[in-house]
């Protein structure tokens, strides 16, 4: 009895999974919203119970008292979470149910100044607000120019989409409004003076590899999926600063950013394998490396190198919530082409503080094809064969990745014609 009821259960729960094509949602229960004590006694944090990791999540600090939370995802089940009980720091939860997902106002007591930072707990898959004491000056400083989330707009629009969204928010809303995939931005890494990786004993350089796959993809993309626009950030030897890239792809109003790159590692023959890359905190040591190479290119233009702090990282990731969805969506679709059709050892999806990617109003992956520094996969990047495979698992997945989103957007304008 017992057995048949599991395996009612697991049939229920695949259907479940069926229904959701896109798959960008998941779904997630909030079971209980907590206020601890920080351990250094600076502050308290307020921890989010969830029992899956959300979408993505927006925060908003606009008042010394104030702050708003809302976390993405269509499936949230919030009805019966526990609410904490009134602390020193936090006077009352009011929460705001909507069809994006579960908006939070979090009230402070008055009488106590707070500086908040909102991050994904890296143990767990709740999401955590520090709060830290402060002082009346800092935390108005903190406040200015945050604006208030409506959650009003939230419930408006729910069968459009119009929502007020800041500038980074848009090109999401825009893919899931109906645009689709149009334009797609291939950015060869390096180029001219600035030639990458090396592998001097090969005489490889990175900027030839990256240049070739991408004018490969791009030739993919126009003989495949002739609606589609495809603008180069390079399309030959020239050297562009990173900080030009970004800009190129606003003008050309792309929807997607794919740079690619080559990896190495001095003194190291043996390191192999795909990387995909997504804008936010480097979570490894080897994302750190990967990341601190390709920004030194940096050096060789005008600006500086980019140092991107913690906080301002953290700030991006809230900010861009909706686009960074969006790019790991992607980004896991190529990791998958890497690691099934390519037969490549695929190192997995990460993220780290690139400033090709900083600031870009798409959704937006790097890619490291390869190591330079181990021969066997230098010369793999360098045939023409190996570029043809990674260009191709490079196209497959911005290929279906249009088909998902394309579906997805069919999906939404009939259910909301109904
Ligand atoms: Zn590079």
């Amino acid at each position: 009895m017992e057995r048949i009821l599991i395996l009612t259960m697991a049939l229920l729960c695949n259907a479940l999974l069926l229904l959701n094509p896109a798959n960008i949602f998941a779904q997630t229960d909030l079971e209980r919203v907590s206020v601890t004590e920080r351990s250094d006694g600076n502050g308290h944090v307020i921890r989010f119970h969830l029992t899956q990791e959300a979408d993505s999540f927006r925060v908003a600090h606009p008042e010394p008292d104030l702050i708003q939370l809302m976390i993405y995802s269509d499936q949230l089940n919030p009805d019966e979470f526990i609410r904490p009980a009134e602390s020193e720091a936090v006077k009352n939860i009011e929460y705001h149910n909507n069809r994006m997902g579960f908006g939070v106002d979090i009230i402070l007591n008055r009488d106590h100044f707070y500086k908040s930072v909102a991050y994904p707990d890296r143990n767990s898959s709740h999401l955590l607000i520090a709060l830290e004491r402060s002082t009346e000056a800092e935390v108005k400083k903190q406040n200015t120019g945050q604006n208030f989330i409506y959650w009003f707009d939230y419930q408006q629009h729910e069968t459009t989409f119009e929502l007020s969204f800041s500038d980074g928010d848009d090109a999401f809303m825009q893919l899931r409004n109906g645009q689709g995939v149009n334009v797609i931005v291939l950015d060869a890494g390096h180029g001219g003076r600035d030639p990458g990786a090396l592998n001097r004993q090969l005489g490889i350089r990175e900027k030839d590899i990256t240049l070739a796959v991408a004018l490969k993809v791009g030739e993919y993309i126009n003989t495949y999926m002739p609606e589609v626009e495809v603008v180069y950030t390079r399309d030959d030897d020239t050297f562009i600063d990173l900080k030009d890239r970004g800009p190129i792809a606003s003008r050309a109003n792309g929807d997607l950013f794919v740079s690619i790159h080559a990896n190495s590692v001095n003194n190291n023959t043996t390191a192999h394998g795909a990387e995909v890359y997504i804008l936010g905190m480097a979570r490894t040591a080897s994302a750190l490396g990967s990341m601190k190479r390709e920004n030194s290119a940096a050096n060789l233009g005008s600006g500086g190198p980019l140092q991107l702090t913690e906080e301002e990282l953290l700030i991006y990731e809230l900010a861009n919530a909706g686009n960074m969805a969006v790019s790991e969506r992607l980004a896991s679709m190529i990791e998958d082409q890497f690691r099934t059709r390519a037969q490549r050892r695929s190192r997995g999806v990460k993220q780290a503080g690139f400033q090709v990617l900083w600031d870009l109003p798409m959704p937006a992956v790097l890619i490291e094809l390869g190591f330079i520094s181990n021969p066997n996969e230098a010369r793999y990047m360098t045939s023409e064969y190996g570029q043809s495979i990674l260009a191709s698992a490079i196209f497959r997945a911005i290929r279906d990745f249009k088909l998902e989103h394309d579906r997805s957007i069919r999906t939404t304008s009939t259910a909301s014609n109904e």
